[in-house]
């Protein structure tokens, strides 16, 4: 049984296709009630046998989103951060690979002793046990539960089992069970058809859910009829049916559905009171996004240009940057491998060159040639972990004359190993949850650009007692070398924030490089593209596109305001 007898859960599932949008749907009721004041979290279940999604290909899976405890998830616990605006942990992602890592574990210690452990009760009570936790460690009053996958998926079936009984635990006014499906549109009869999401529910009350309300991804706004017949089918409410139609916006997902009255569903449902909604940053973000004072073309150099949800995060911190500074930020996909070839005429066209993190040598002398060129022809820089790593290597070998300097992640070799793996990495030997992860702090040096970014957060840190520090989420496992800081130093690299305790390195651990004589260069070692929200848009971010936007204007100078 759960901890409180007031938490209410509220949960999301998935029907006829995948990647619905079922994360975007979920955020977007959870930032609705979080306008409404209430203590709300989310909770997002993953089918897949990984114990985390630390190890699985971004290319095919999306980011590998880092939480503040250093957990490794899916990416919906990102947007679920950034909708919300709360952080999350490690409780806030569930994997099939966890929950039965805990039963077998618990198993060889005895603890089911004399019992043939099975799915039902032993798995779905480990998963019972993981959703009550995740709202009694955030004090949550809602608890948002998105199940991954597809209903009808072998996978999901612990998982849905557990969520049913949930209900029967806890009770109905306490829980809430919403279905997201697809309708397809078909041209020829010029219709949405409706079968496959009557299928879809089917399947649901098959295992002993019948959901309370439906939300249905189409291209345009539902027709009444629809609705209606969809209702009938279904059995669920005409009012309980909303339309998610595609919008031009991520951000005017909330207001699409308030507008349709999810939120009166669920205070009638789990007898919330009836407050109203304070929706203004969410209007005036989709105002700025529709009518921009200015606009800026960013060139993201990166491996995986093709599947843009690997940098999901990274494109969502671009986005808070424009409209902090009122301007739209367009996106341009640069293949590394082509710079590497040589193709550096379309880096001229860029008012900002963006290298972001990475792994692997794919493409790494493409990045150093763009950051190499950004640095010579003044376009405004911004390089994030592997971003920053491959800026000291161009500067190590470009002007601090260090020939043939590299990564040893690129080049065991090398003669000049400016970036090299941490100490305490040369212990590890497993590769998941094995790099240096979540938050860690960057004491700030004075009189830096980076001083200027943070002006902000440092006032606040000092306040909090922790004055210079500022803190930032991290996923590597190499390091700028310390043995080079000096030589790199000496040769003009200005380093504006080093790991505070780490003294010995250097000086202390390379956080951030940045460029005196330049309008904006700036690499970082952390991801602070993790952190960045709608209301509290990342510095680096908002410094890069300020300095593009002043770019593109054709000031002089562009950098930080006074
Ligand atoms: N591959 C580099 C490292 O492990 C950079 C990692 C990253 O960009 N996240 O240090």
């Amino acid at each position: 049984m759960d901890g409180s007898h007031e938490t209410k859960y509220v949960f999301v599932t998935g029907g006829v296709v995948s990647s619905l949008g079922k994360g975007i749907a979920t955020s977007s009721i959870g930032a609705l009630l979080r306008t409404r004041g209430y203590r709300v979290t989310a909770v997002k279940i993953d089918p897949y046998i990984n114990v985390d999604a630390g190890t699985m290909r971004p290319y095919e899976h999306g980011e590998v989103f880092v939480t503040e405890d250093g957990a490794e998830t899916d990416l919906d616990i990102g947007t679920y951060e950034r909708f919300l605006d709360i952080d999350l942990g490690r409780s806030n992602n569930v994997t099939t690979g966890q929950v039965y890592q805990a039963v077998i574990q618990k198993e060889r210690q005895g603890v089911y002793l004399s019992q043939t452990v099975q799915v039902i009760p032993h798995v779905t009570d480990e998963i019972k046990a993981r959703i009550y936790q995740a709202g009694e460690e955030s004090n949550a009053e809602i608890v948002l539960v998105e199940v991954g996958g597809t209903v009808g998926d072998i996978e999901s079936l612990p998982f849905l089992e557990a969520i049913r009984q949930v209900r029967f635990e806890v009770g109905r006014d306490r829980t809430l069970y919403l279905h997201v499906t697809l309708l397809p549109y078909l041209g020829s009869s010029e219709e949405y058809k409706t079968k496959p999401t009557q299928h879809s529910v089917a399947t649901l009350r098959g295992v002993g859910i019948q959901p309370d309300g439906l939300i249905l991804r189409s291209r345009s706004a539902l027709p009444p009829e629809a609705r209606s017949k969809i209702a009938l089918f279904t059995n669920v409410e005409v009012d309980a049916v909303f339309s998610a139609y595609d919008a031009d916006h991520v951000y005017a997902v909330p207001e699409m559905l308030e507008q349709q009255g999810i939120a009166k569903l669920l205070e009638r449902h789990l007898k919330l009171e009836r407050v109203t909604p304070e929706l203004r940053v969410w209007h005036e973000a989709v105002r700025v996004l529709r009518q921009p004072e200015a606009s800026v073309n960013i060139g993201v150099v990166g491996k995986y240009v093709a599947m843009p949800d690997a940098y999901l995060s990274l494109m969502e911190a671009l986005k808070h940057a424009g409209i902090a500074n009122r301007a739209r930020v367009d996106i341009d996909w640069v293949s590394a491998e082509a710079v590497a070839d040589g193709d550096l005429d379309q880096l001229s066209a860029f008012d900002g060159v963006l290298v972001p993190g990475g792994f692997g040598v794919r493409g790494i002398e493409g990045k150093v040639r763009a950051a190499r060129f950004a640095r010579e022809e003044g376009v405004p820089f911004l390089g994030i972990c592997l971003g920053l790593q491959v800026a000291v290597i161009d500067y190590a070998r470009h002007v601090a004359g260090l020939e043939g300097a590299n990564s040893t992640e690129f080049d065991p070799y090398t003669p000049h190993p400016v970036i090299d793996l941490m100490p305490e990495q040369l212990e590890v030997d497993g590769m998941g949850g094995t790099m240096r992860l979540g938050s860690w702090p960057m004491r700030v040096s004075p009189g830096t650009l980076l001083a200027e970014l943070y002006a902000g957060r440092l006032e606040a840190a000092a306040v909090a007692g922790h004055p210079s520090t500022v803190f930032e989420r991290h996923r590597h496992r190499y390091e700028v070398n310390p043995a080079y800081v000096d030589a790199l130093k000496a040769a003009g690299l200005v380093v504006g924030g080093v790991t505070p305790g780490m003294e010995g390195r250097g000086g202390g651990l390379v956080e951030a490089v940045e460029l005196s004589d330049h309008p904006f260069f700036l690499g970082v070692q952390s991801h602070p593209e993790f952190t960045s929200r709608l209301m509290r848009p990342s510095p680096p971010f908002t410094g890069f596109i300020r300095a593009a936007v002043a770019r593109r204007r054709g000031d002089a100078v562009a950098a930080v305001p006074a």
